[in-house]
């Protein structure tokens, strides 16, 4: 018998806000997560993207907030980019909306009158802070803000975090956190810089592990074999006349992000570009737009890549291959949630041929290589061994983009 969520024991507020969201079965992450959290054990999760991992550590978190004395901040929430935080911060808002739950978001990019927002939260008894690793640790250096009796401390996409450059940062926001709290872990992937970092943070943590690195199921996976010049024809092929109602068109540079977008926009096609360069009001409008389908491809860098939550996305082209073997997951990732099913295509050139090929060896899996078009000439044969002259350096993130004056939403006060 399938387990449904009232197989476990949450705070009835959450069955309530669980209801109000339409969720009724929980994931696989969520039913094996869920007891380990409420019994008060440190845990490491492993899974990749859209397996939900955000009501797998929301949902006991609330439930243990809400039955406990709600003093001072009860859990802390560290994510590594700002639309992460926002999504995490908009799901609180859903689930904990029975239980009067307060949240705050504390991201970069913000003015002055933002930061004194985000100071009156950090010193009030808000339930649960969600930040990104910059903005909060310029708060945590002015000395007010108080994480010893925090009963709940989460890292999300931890992998992602260590590649960005924040495990000293999240060393130092450990040492100010309450030695009795509970520590959460998830991650997409378990290189050896996290289980180093768990060692650090965590206490005998249990572990789980879910599908290892590979693609949703419901995803079908094909690439096209092309030379570097054939790529703006192939794109421009393969998303006209197509009525598409949902595509993300990924590069790894912004450089291919202006390239893809131009293209596009030549073929007259519906398009919007995102990547760190945008102010935050306009990512965050971008992102809306996409939402709501007033937009129907969005060219991004990685920066989109992981944790956003779009529904309903029917088609993922890699407009090159990532450089990291993960992010290839991570991107085909955006499709097929939910056991919905969705395309994933990626586009190589010779140079690209070692990096795809690891790909394929991480999720042990050959990915079929479909037939280009014949008008665009000759292509290049799939020998990925002697054209492997490549390997699969670290892309350029993107840590801050440049500040923006984003509004953001008032902070909530309990019982709102
Ligand atoms: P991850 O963090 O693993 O990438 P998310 O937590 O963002 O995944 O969840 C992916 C999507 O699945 C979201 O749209 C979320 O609302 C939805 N979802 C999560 N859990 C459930 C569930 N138990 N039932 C139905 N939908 C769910
Ligand atoms: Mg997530």
């Amino acid at each position: 018998m399938d387990k449904t969520f009232k197989d476990f024991k949450l705070h009835p507020d959450v069955h309530e806000g669980l209801t109000a969201m339409g969720f009724e079965k929980p994931t696989p992450i969520q039913e094996q997560a869920l007891p380990i959290i409420l019994e008060g054990k440190d845990l490491i999760g492993i899974a990749q993207t859209g397996t939900g991992k955000t009501a797998a550590f929301l949902l006991p978190a609330m439930t243990k907030i809400l039955e406990g004395d709600r003093k001072g901040i009860g859990a802390l929430i560290v994510v590594p980019t700002r639309e992460l935080a926002i999504q995490i911060d908009q799901a609180i808002e859903g689930l904990g909306y029975f239980g009067g739950l307060s949240s705050m978001a504390i991201y970069g990019g913000g003015d002055g009158a933002d930061f004194n927002q985000e100071k009156k939260a950090l010193t009030s008894d808000t339930d649960i802070i969600v930040v990104t690793p910059g903005r909060f640790m310029s708060h945590l250096n002015l000395g007010y803000v108080d994480l010893s009796k925090i009963s709940l401390f989460i890292l999300d996409e931890a992998d992602r975090m260590l590649d960005m450059g924040f495990h000293q940062d999240i060393t130092r926001i450990v040492k100010e956190c309450n030695p009795d709290r509970q520590t959460l872990l998830f991650s997409a992937t378990m290189p050896a810089n996290i289980r180093q970092l768990a060692k650090q943070i965590q206490k005998d943590p249990e572990q789980i592990n879910i599908a290892l690195s590979k693609p949703a199921e419901g995803v079908l996976q094909g690439a096209y074999v092309v030379f570097d010049h054939q790529k703006p024809k192939l794109i421009a092929h393969l998303l006209s006349g197509k009525n598409l109602k949902s595509v993300i068109v990924f590069s790894s540079t912004k450089k291919g992000v202006n390239d893809v977008y131009r293209i596009l926009k030549q073929n007259k096609l519906n398009c919007a570009s995102i990547s760190s360069d945008l102010e935050q009001t306009q990512r965050e409008q971008v992102m809306l737009d996409f939402k709501n389908r007033k937009t129907t491809i969005l060219v991004a860098t990685d920066v989109v890549s992981r944790g956003i939550d779009i529904d309903d996305i029917e088609l993922v082209i890699n407009y090159d291959v990532p450089n990291e073997a993960a992010d290839y997951v991570h991107r085909i990732g955006r499709t097929a949630r939910a056991e919905k099913t969705g395309v994933g295509l990626t586009l190589i050139t010779p140079h690209d041929q070692g990096k795809f090929l690891k790909i394929e060896e991480l999720i042990e899996q050959e990915i079929r290589k479909l037939k280009v078009p014949e008008e665009l000439g000759d292509v290049p044969t799939y020998d990925p061994k002697s054209n492997a002259r490549s390997g699969g350096g670290r892309g350029n993130y993107n840590k801050k983009g440049k500040g923006g004056g984003g509004k953001r939403k008032p902070f909530r006060k309990k019982g709102a």
